[in-house]
C-alpha cells in the first residue's frame, strides 16, 4: 500500500522544509519538493506540519492485571491519538514485568504502534532482590518506576549489570523516608527527589553506566544534571508536560486531578525545568501517562492515587511552551529515539515511516473523552492550539482525525 503526503511542511532533524513524502510497504520511499505518483491514499498536508513519529519514554499501559484502567488496546489507540509511534511502558503491572515471558506478553498484544516494555530491576519490584536482568532480553531497558531502588547495593548491582548488557536504567527518583504523608499538600519536598537524582548519577558515574532520569521536576534536580553532563556522566532527563505547565500554585485544593508524583512544585521550579528543556539539559518531554479509574481518583485528595493521564495532550502542552519547532521534535522523537537506541526520531528515504502530521495553528478546548480508558486530567477544558490530524506508524495511517 502506498501513501502519499503532499504539500507539508516537514520539521525533521534540525530543519525546516517543505516536503511531498511517498510511503510503501512501511518504508518512506522518497521525499522531494514535488511527488506526483498514483497512491492509495493521497492525504493533502497543506498548512500542516510532519513531525516524525512521537516517541514516549515513560507511560503506564496497565496491562496485565489492571486493565479496567487501561490496556494496551486503548493505550495503543491513545497514544495514536496523541501522535505517539513508540510508547515505552512501565513495568509496574500486575504481574510486575520482571520476567522476558511477562515482557513478551505486552510485545505479543501490541500492533497499532511500537510499544516497547521495560523489565523491572527488581523481582516484583519489591526493591530485595535483582530481577533476571540478562534474562530479559526483549527489555528495551529497565526500570522500578513507580519506586525508587531504595537498597544503594542493589541499584550498584543493577547498573552493573546494566552496563554488561548495553542498557540504560530509567530511574524514578523518590527517597519516600523525607515524605510527610500527612501533609498531603507540601509533604514531599524536592529534597526526597533530588538525593536520590544526585545518587543514582554518583553511581553511573563510577561504573559508566548509562542513567536515565525520569520525570524530573526539581531546580536543584536540574542543576545536579546540568553539572553531572559537563562531567561527562551518560546522564539523560525527562520532563511532564504538566510539570513543565503547572506549577503549586494552579493546584485546586480538593482536585485529585493535580495530585501526581512527583508532585506539582513551585513557580522557580517548573521555570528551571522549561530553560532546562531548551538548554538540551532536560533531553526529553515524556508524558508519564498515569490512567486511573474515576473512584482511585475521586476520593479525597489524602487517598487518591497519583498521577494523570498525557498522551492525548502532550502535543498541545508542550507545543504551548514556545520552542522552536525543531527544538520540540527532537525532544519529543530525535533524543528519546537515542535515548533507547533504536534506528527512528528521523523522517528519511528508506527508513520506516513513522510520522505524525498536525495542524500547529488550529485552537480548542481539551475535551473531555478520551481514547484512554481513563479521563483523569486537569486539562479538561483548557484552551490549547495544535491538534494531532494523522499518525502514521509502520506506514500504515495509526489514527486520522474523526
Ligand atoms: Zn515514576
Amino acid at each position: 500500500m502506498q501513501i502519499l503526503v503532499k504539500n507539508g511542511t516537514l520539521v525533521n532533524q534540525g530543519r525546516i522544509r517543505k516536503a511531498d513524502i511517498l510511503i510503501s510497504d512501511s518504508v518512506v520511499r522518497r521525499i522531494a519538493d514535488s511527488i506526483s505518483e498514483d497512491a492509495d491514499i493521497v492525504i493533502n498536508a497543506v498548512g500542516m506540519y510532519i513531525f516524525p513519529g512521537f516517541i514516549d519514554l515513560h507511560a503506564h499501559f496497565r496491562d496485565p492485571g489492571l486493565t479496567y484502567k487501561e490496556d494496551i488496546e486503548s493505550g495503543e489507540k491513545a497514544a495514536a491519538a496523541g501522535g505517539f509511534t513508540t510508547v515505552c511502558v512501565m513495568p509496574n503491572t500486575k504481574p510486575v514485568t520482571d520476567t522476558n515471558e511477562k515482557i513478551r506478553y505486552v510485545l505479543n498484544k501490541a500492533g497499532l504502534i511500537n510499544v516497547l516494555p521495560f523489565g523491572s530491576v527488581t523481582k516484583n519490584q519489591a526493591g530485595l532482590e535483582l530481577a533476571d536482568l540478562a534474562g530479559m532480553t526483549d527489555a528495551a531497558g529497565f526500570s522500578e518506576d513507580g519506586k525508587t531502588v531504595v537498597n544503594a547495593g542493589v541499584m550498584r548491582a543493577a547498573l552493573f549489570e546494566c552496563v554488561r548488557l548495553g542498557k540504560t536504567m530509567f530511574s524514578h527518583c523518590e527517597d519516600v523516608t523525607l515524605i510527610d504523608y500527612d501533609d498531603i499538600y507540601g509533604g514531599n519536598p524536592n529534597m526526597s527527589e533530588d538525593v536520590i537524582i544526585a545518587r543514582d548519577i554518583v553511581m553511573a558515574r563510577e561504573l559508566s553506566a548509562k542513567l536515565h532520569i525520569c520525570h524530573v521536576s526539581t531546580r536543584s534536580g536540574v542543576d545536579i544534571i546540568r553539572s553531572a553532563k559537563s562531567l561527562g556522566v551518560s546522564v539523560t532527563a525527562e520532563a511532564t508536560p504538566h510539570h513543565l505547565t503547572l506549577c503549586r500554585d494552579d493546584i485546586v485544593k480538593g482536585d485529585s486531578n493535580y495530585k501526581m508524583n512527583p508532585p506539582l512544585r513551585s513557580r522557580e521550579d517548573r521555570d528551571a525545568l522549561v530553560e532546562a528543556l531548551k538548554d538540551g539539559t532536560i533531553d526529553a518531554i515524556a508524558t508519564d501517562h498515569a490512567p486511573h479509574s474515576e473512584s482511585e481518583k475521586g476520593s479525597d485528595y489524602k487517598n487518591a492515587l497519583n498521577g494523570i493521564i498525557g498522551l492525548e495532550t502532550a502535543f498541545p502542552l508542550s507545543l504551548g511552551l514556545g520552542l522552536p519547532l525543531e527544538t520540540l521534535a527532537r525532544r519529543m522523537s530525535e533524543t528519546p529515539a537515542k535515548i533507547l537506541g533504536i534506528d527512528k526520531g528521523r523522517i528519511a528515504e528508506g527508513k520506516v515511516a513513522d510520522l505524525t502530521i498536525a495542524d500547529i495553528n488550529e485552537e480548542y478546548n481539551i475535551p473531555d473523552k478520551f481514547y484512554s480508558k481513563a479521563r483523569n486530567t486537569p486539562f479538561i477544558g483548557k484552551k490549547v492550539r495544535g491538534r494531532i490530524k494523522y499518525t502514521i506508524c509502520n506506514g500504515k495511517i495509526a489514527f486520522r482525525i474523526p
